[in-house]
C-alpha cells in the first residue's frame, strides 16, 4: 500500500457531536417547558424555512451569534412554532419557526445575518458547537411547516409534547417528526475508486454516489442498488463508516464504503453529469488542494470528505 504525505489533524463532521441533552422526558410537561423558556440563560435558535437567523458580531460580520433571548426572538416575527430542543447544560434551548418571507425580510437589517446552514457552517459563521443545535431546530421546525395537516384524514394537526408529535384532534392520530435515510458511498476497486459529479455541484467538485433508502431496504441493498443506477456497477461488500445528519430538510446520511465487482461505468444521466475512476493518490491531492486540474472534494463539513479521507488514510483495508 503507498503512503500519502500526512493530511493534518482529521476535521470535525458538521452538525455532529452535540452538547445538547435533549431531555426527551420533560417534554410532555407544558408547565415545565414554558418555565424552562422564562430561565435567565435560555437560548432560542430562530429558523425560517432554509434559512437561520444570526446576530451579526463587529464590523467583520464573518462571527455570528446563533442565539437570540427569548424576547429578543419573539421581537424578530410571528412565531409559527416553537419547539423545546434540550439544554446546554443548565442553558435551555429552543427553536422558533419564522414564515420563510418574515425571515427573508430580515435581511435588510444591519445587526443580523440571515443566510442558509449550509452556508453558516462551509464558511465557520458559528462555531462547531453551535451546527448540530441548528440541524437540530432546522429539521424539527421544517417538519412542523410541511405537517400542519392529519396526512390521514386531512384536519389541521397541532403540536405536542413540546413540539416532538403533532396530534390529530379527529381521527386522533399521533405523528411524529420523520428522519429520511440516505445512503452515501464511495465505490472501491483497490487502489481506485468512483466518484461522481451532478450539475448542481461546483464546477471543480467530485463526490461519492448517493441515494435515499427505499422502503423495504437494508442499508447495504440500497448501496449496491443505488450504485448500479448511476454509474452501472455492481457491489459486492458494503461496510458502514459513520452517520451524520443533514437537515436539508431532514435527511440522514449514512456513511458506508463498497467494493466494486465490475469495473465498466454506465453513468445515469438524469442523476449524474459524470462518473469516473480516480486513483487513490489523485484523491489525496485532491483532498490537500493540490489536484493538478483543480479537482476538490466536498469540503470537511460534509461526510463525504470523511469517507473519502478515510479512504485515502487507509486504502481498501476500509472494506476489509
Ligand atoms: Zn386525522
Amino acid at each position: 500500500m503507498a503512503n500519502y504525505p500526512e493530511l493534518g489533524p482529521k476535521p470535525r463532521l458538521g452538525y455532529t457531536s452535540s452538547l445538547l441533552d435533549r431531555m426527551a422526558q420533560r417534554r410532555d410537561d407544558a408547565a415545565a417547558i414554558e418555565k424552562l423558556c422564562e430561565h435567565p440563560h435560555a437560548g432560542v435558535h430562530v429558523i425560517g424555512g432554509e434559512f437561520v437567523v444570526l446576530k451579526s458580531l463587529g464590523s467583520s460580520g464573518d462571527i455570528c451569534d446563533p442565539l437570540f433571548s427569548p424576547a429578543e426572538a419573539h421581537a424578530l416575527g410571528a412565531v409559527r412554532e416553537s419547539v423545546f430542543l434540550g439544554a446546554v447544560k443548565d442553558a435551555p434551548r429552543f427553536g422558533f419557526g419564522l414564515d420563510p418571507q418574515a425571515a427573508e425580510a430580515l435581511k435588510a437589517r444591519d445587526d443580523l445575518k440571515v443566510t442558509d446552514l449550509r452556508s453558516i457552517a462551509v464558511q465557520g459563521l458559528v462555531s462547531a458547537d453551535a451546527l448540530p443545535p441548528l440541524a437540530e431546530a432546522k429539521a424539527l421546525l421544517g417538519w412542523h411547516a410541511r405537517h400542519r395537516f392529519c396526512p390521514n384524514c386531512g384536519s389541521p394537526t397541532h403540536p405536542v409534547q413540546a413540539g416532538w408529535r403533532r396530534d390529530c384532534p379527529v381521527c386522533k392520530a399521533q405523528h411524529f417528526p420523520r428522519t429520511d435515510p440516505v445512503v452515501i458511498m464511495l465505490v472501491i476497486a483497490g487502489e481506485r475508486c468512483v466518484l461522481g459529479r451532478s450539475q448542481r455541484f461546483a464546477p471543480t467538485m467530485w463526490s461519492c454516489l448517493a441515494g435515499f433508502i427505499e422502503p423495504g431496504e437494508t442499508i447495504e441493498e440500497a448501496v449496491r442498488r443505488e450504485v448500479l443506477e448511476e454509474a452501472g456497477i455492481i457491489c459486492g461488500k458494503v461496510k458502514y463508516f459513520a452517520s451524520q445528519p443533514w437537515p436539508f430538510p431532514s435527511s440522514l446520511m449514512i456513511g458506508c464504503h463498497a467494493q466494486a465487482l465490475s469495473d465498466e461505468i454506465v453513468i445515469d444521466r438524469e442523476e449524474l453529469e459524470a462518473a469516473r475512476w480516480f486513483t487513490r493518490g489523485e484523491l489525496a491531492s485532491m483532498l490537500r488542494r493540490e489536484h493538478k486540474d483543480g479537482l476538490t472534494t466536498p469540503p470537511p463539513v460534509a461526510i463525504a470528505h470523511h469517507i473519502i479521507r478515510d479512504y485515502v488514510e487507509n486504502g481498501s483495508d476500509v472494506i476489509a
